[in-house]
């Protein structure tokens, strides 16, 4: 495997970054999952103007353009031979002294993995998954805003141990009112009377890129949908109930906290969406050949 580092492709085995770097000692970085479906980058583009918004607004210069980027992300696919891959794009403040400060980082750090991902078993798909809400809270947006995708990530592993420990494969976050946010690394939707509902954005909900194409697959195919505040209960009362992220895809809810959705399988309008998402995923994105 090859890995991108500051501008080079080298061995996995020699792909490493100093002790020293603030990604490593803070969490003070942004990154991106990123994937691609034969031979396409699916939502490239957007996936890297986030990163750069995540990078903007905690003032850290990439040190690429976006163009550059594009570029550097397709360079390490291609020399992986992957046409079917996940990409994680991380930049890192880079390398500095034991303190906080992050004028002492010269240099902020690029680095580009491309390798593959099953984030769940096939037959979960198939059978839907069961959560469970945790004790841990979302970050509030005026703490750390989650839509900074930054490389701080323990709000959302604590989150996620607290779902294993509770024997789930997910878990559900709430903001700091109690009201749904979205689960550890994916958004959350439902469906009632064939109306889809996600949560808005200022619920300290990611704008996820496969939430924003799912909204748009439901618009193209008549499906009313609302970014409107949710409570459990309108989650435990709905008819459908589907995760949406880049490295998850689409993956279907039966079980919140104990309480059956629906007739407990993948409903028909999820069902529908997820066909409808593999389509897109083939027939869209930044083509390239290998
Ligand atoms: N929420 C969180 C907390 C995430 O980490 C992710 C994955 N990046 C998502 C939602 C889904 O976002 P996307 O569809 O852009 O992958």
């Amino acid at each position: 495997m090859k890995v991108y580092l500051d501008g080079k492709l080298v061995d996995k085995k020699d792909a490493k970054i100093s002790v020293f770097d603030h990604g490593f000692l803070y969490g003070d970085g942004v990154f991106e999952g990123i994937r691609s479906y034969d031979s396409l980058v699916f939502k490239l583009k957007e996936h890297i103007n986030r990163l750069f918004e995540s990078a903007h607004s905690i003032m850290l210069r990439v040190p690429l353009s976006k163009k550059e980027m594009i570029q550097a992300v397709i360079k390490t696919l291609k020399a992986n031979g992957l046409k079917d891959g996940y990409i994680r794009l991380v930049i890192s403040r880079g390398v500095g002294d034991l303190g906080l400060d992050p004028r002492k980082c010269k240099q902020a750090s690029v680095v580009i993995i491309a390798d593959r991902i099953d984030l769940y078993p096939k037959e979960l798909y198939d059978k839907g998954i069961e959560i469970v809400t945790v004790p841990t809270i979302r970050n509030l947006c005026e703490a750390l805003n989650p839509q900074i995708k930054s490389l701080n990530y323990l709000n959302n592993i604590l989150a996620k141990i607290e779902a294993i420990n509770a024997g789930c494969q997910e878990a559900l976050m709430l903001d700091h009112l109690g009201y749904v946010a979205e689960c550890t690394g994916d958004n959350i939707f439902v469906v009632k009377k064939g109306e889809l509902y996600t949560p808005p954005q200022c619920m300290g909900t990611l704008r996820g890129i496969t939430r924003d194409a799912i909204l748009d697959i439901a618009k193209k195919n008549k499906i009313p949908t609302h970014e409107h505040v949710l409570t459990r209960h309108e989650l435990f009362i709905s008819d459908e109930c589907f995760l949406t992220g880049t490295a998850a895809e689409i993956v279907p809810v039966v079980k919140v906290d104990g309480r059956v959705i629906g007739d407990a399988k993948p409903g028909k309008t999820t069902k529908a969406i997820m066909k409808e998402f593999k389509k897109i995923t083939k027939t869209s994105g930044v083509k390239y050949t290998l």
